[in-house]
């Protein structure tokens, strides 16, 4: 089992956009392997894209698991969303943006159609809705270097800037 480290915000390196899978060969299982790994040893984790993850280039690929049993992998490779519908508005935490601390409300189509690649390559076409849909646009968003946080007013922002830096003040001391 290898484990990576999850970037946290406001780590630079969660603005770059994950790299296209030209091919999915055996190195490209391998990074599945990992992100699932390293999911699985989160708490409360229910999906992670690789470019929250401190791979050197982190390719456009996304794990998901929210059953309560950790036993529904879905991994998407090179996902976009081809069609949106609707709307909602949830509440949203991310592993990178100080989890436990900080999980806002951000509006989200209700329901999409991505399109993806699976980890055979073979190309995959969908719709979600709900919850499901919600994740989907938040790892595809990660995919693209945008955080949830990035979606919320001015002023909310602002506010949650604010936690970050005294939650972030309050771990880097501990760490010394
Ligand atoms: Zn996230």
């Amino acid at each position: 089992m290898s484990v990576i480290k999850v970037l946290q915000y406001p780590d630079p390196r969660l603005r770059k956009k994950g790299e296209i899978v030209a091919s999915v060969d055996d190195e490209i299982r391998q990074i599945v392997k990992t992100m699932f790994d390293t999911h699985y040893a989160q708490e409360n984790c229910a999906a992670l894209a690789a470019t929250q993850l401190d791979f050197a280039t982190p390719k456009a690929i996304t794990v998901i698991d929210y059953s309560a049993k950790k036993d529904s992998p879905l991994c998407l490779i090179n996902p976009k969303i081809i069609a949106s519908e609707g709307s909602q508005i949830e509440e949203e935490a991310c592993m990178s943006v100080w989890p436990g601390h900080i999980h806002e409300k951000v509006e989200r189509a209700y329901k999409v159609t991505v399109q993806a690649l699976n980890e055979e390559g073979e190309e995959i076409t969908f719709d979600a809705q709900g919850y499901f849909a919600k994740c989907l646009q938040h790892e595809i968003d990660h995919l693209h270097g945008k955080l949830f946080i990035d979606h919320l007013s001015p002023l909310k922002r602002n506010r949650v800037e604010k936690i970050i830096q005294k939650v972030r003040r309050a771990y880097l001391k501990k760490k010394r």
